[in-house]
């Protein structure tokens, strides 16, 4: 049995300001960008679209409330022939969910996720976009940096303008064609077009071809491109910079670059979602009678940390708003600082010495756990 809102992790009476927040923290965390290749984020990433594809749409969530998650379930998906029981069979429909939920492309810095059109087989063809992976340290990707890198990609051919031609009265109409770029042939009933051979559907053939591109029309030329990296960039996260690919052909649109960012791992900090972790080892004493320390934050500042007296090991301390900034510019994460109590080695004999003395006057009240512990355990030997 699915409950919808379960898997949003929301209660039953949330608004529709609740459903769709919990949609998008879901979502973001579970999407395939983000994930590539992991089977168990693309399936909750699923789920959750599924989920929030019910929830968000007033009559379908009475049905829902009413009747269950196979009352909403339409015929074509669930049922005979499809994956599994119900649910959102493909990943095509959990990303239109997501992006009729908030948008996508654009004028988004972040890839859209439907690829660009393909399969034109005459005329200007858009040209190849690139993929690079690009390594930024864990401080780069919290305050943002721009990288210059060296792209080989086609560009027009500034000789010709990209025509090809060395000269404009060097571009002739296709006679094969006339200017077409189809031919038609027929053979029986059929009349079949196909692109023409003579001119690679372009309608025109060139007399006398640019020296500097041989006809091409583009040359390979190596450029340096800055590569903006936001503030607040995840590892495993995907740039677009569009129309940074090679130049179309035939005066088509330029491919886009895709830059693919490696965050190096920090030597103390752990990035998970927005939140920053670090594990924080004090003395035994420090824990028993309480300090404040000061800290580095993920940001480069400095933050003081009372630890309280008393505190146990494994302790996790928030520090609010000192985590990752959010990539898309909703504010920032936590840090969590976890206490690890570190036990003291290698005594000399002056302060074994002080701890049997210390050990002598400890009591119960000052080891509640252990105590509660031992309580337990007699309980159990009494009782058998
Ligand atoms: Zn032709
Ligand atoms: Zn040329």
């Amino acid at each position: 049995m699915t409950d919808f809102y379960e898997v949003l992790g929301i209660s039953r009476n949330s608004s529709p300001e609740e459903i769709k927040k919990a949609y998008r923290k879901g979502a973001v965390k579970y999407h395939p960008d983000k994930n590539p290749g992991d089977k168990t984020a693309e399936k909750k990433f699923k789920d959750v679209s599924e989920a929030y594809e019910v929830l968000s749409d007033e009559k379908k969530r009475q049905v829902y409330d009413q009747y269950g998650a196979e009352a909403v379930r339409g015929g074509g998906m669930g049922g005979m022939g499809g994956g599994g029981p119900g649910g959102f069979a493909n990943m095509d429909e959990a990303l239109r969910t997501f992006m009729g939920a908030f948008g996508g492309g654009g004028d988004s810095i972040f890839e859209s996720i439907f690829g660009g059109d393909s399969g034109h087989d005459t005329g200007p063809r858009p040209g190849a976009s690139k993929k690079m992976n690009l390594s930024v340290s864990f401080e780069e990707s919290m305050r943002g940096i721009e990288k210059e890198v060296i792209l080989n990609n086609f560009v027009h051919c500034s000789s010709c303008r990209g025509s090809g031609a060395a000269k404009p009265t060097s571009l002739k109409t296709c006679s094969t064609c006339r200017g077409k770029g189809q031919v038609h042939q027929t053979r029986g009933f059929f009349s079949m077009s196909s692109p023409c051979h003579t001119c690679s559907g372009r309608g025109q053939v060139i007399t006398d071809p640019c020296s500097a591109c041989r006809g091409v029309g583009r040359v390979k030329q190596k450029q340096n491109i800055k590569i903006k990296v936001p503030a607040g960039i995840d590892n495993g996260m995907r740039l677009r910079m569009a129309g940074h690919g090679d130049a179309g052909e035939d005066h088509g649109p330029n491919g886009d670059l895709f830059v693919f960012i490696q965050v190096e791992p920090h030597s103390f900090f752990v990035r998970q979602d927005d939140n920053v972790h670090v594990e924080f080892p004090i003395t035994f004493t420090e824990a028993a009678l309480g300090c404040k320390k000061e800290l580095p934050t993920p940001m480069g500042g400095v933050c003081k940390l009372p630890i309280p007296e008393g505190i146990q090991s494994g302790k996790t301390i928030k520090i609010r708003g000192e985590g990752a900034p959010n990539v898309h510019g909703h504010g920032r994460g936590d840090m969590l600082v976890k206490v690890v109590v570190e036990t003291p080695v290698g005594l000399n004999d002056k302060q074994k010495a002080l701890l049997k003395e210390f050990a002598d006057t400890e009591g119960a009240h000052n080891s509640p756990q252990r105590g509660s512990f031992l309580d337990k355990l007699k309980r159990l030997f009494t009782s058998a």
